[in-house]
């Protein structure tokens, strides 16, 4: 059997040809780049991002695009180290692209986020510029399986959200050990006033260490468990999208 996925940053013109003739699906990773605390890159969540979405890619199909590094990122607009497109920019960024892949005669396109706040801007984009417009379907949302992460981590999450606490730390331990200096890691609650979620108030003025949660509970084995969690869930999901929409998924 020819492989069915194919990391597109590393191929060539004819391979990538080759590739979406008989498989024309692809994955694009898209994350952010902006604080993670004292103990992660800011490149963290494209990192992520990129990670699941190859094994994802293992598991089901689909050409890997790089990881696009700029996400919507308004919560740390004023936060060192972070940068952020606007809104409307990163629709446009997101339906572009999808035009893109279009004329290659790609099919489907699985947007993967590994950053909370692009997945909403992607759906804005995907009912107000892509459907029934770019003959390309859309599926989009964060990296499968974060809710049973949650669940399963050893620490409390800060208000549901996931930023340089157990869960990413764990990922980056599994993805790559030598960027995450696990010295410096510490945990971090920052207070939030009852409207926080209702108000102006975002992350990037709650924020201390940059932190918001606890990074000290992360291991190297629980990122793996948790990226092949993601992995298998995101593909599952994957697989059942194009079967709805009768995309074939056979060699
Ligand atoms: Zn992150």
């Amino acid at each position: 059997m020819t492989d069915l996925y194919l990391e597109a940053g590393l191929a060539t013109l004819p391979e990538i040809k080759d590739f979406v003739a008989r498989c024309p699906y692809v994955i694009l990773p898209v994350g952010s780049t902006e604080q993670h605390g004292p103990h992660l890159p800011i490149n963290t969540d494209t990192m992520i991002a990129e990670a699941v979405a190859l094994a994802t890619a293992k598991r089901s199909r689909g050409l890997v695009l790089p990881g696009i590094p700029l996400g919507y990122a308004w919560v740390w607009r004023d936060v060192p180290a972070s940068l952020t497109l606007s809104f409307d920019t990163y629709v446009r960024v997101i339906t572009e692209t999808v035009e893109s892949l279009s004329r290659w005669g790609v099919k489907a396109v699985y947007v993967m986020s590994g950053h909370g706040a692009n997945p909403q801007v992607i759906k804005h984009a995907l009912r107000e510029s892509i459907h029934g417009k770019i003959d390309v379907k859309v599926l989009y949302g964060m990296y499968a399986g974060l809710k049973e992460m949650i669940a399963e981590a050893d620490s409390d999450s800060w208000h549901g959200d996931v930023h340089a606490e157990e869960i990413e730390t764990s990922l980056m331990l599994a993805i790559a050990p030598h960027l995450v200096r696990m010295e410096l890691a510490a945990a971090d609650y920052p207070p939030a006033p009852a409207d926080y979620g209702q108000s102006e108030l975002a992350m990037g003025h709650l924020m201390r260490s940059g932190v918001f949660g606890d990074p000290t509970k992360a291991t190297a084995e629980k990122g793996r468990r948790w990226l092949d969690l993601a992995a298998d869930r995101s593909a599952a999901l994957w697989t059942s999208f194009l079967e709805r929409h009768n995309l074939p998924t056979g060699e």
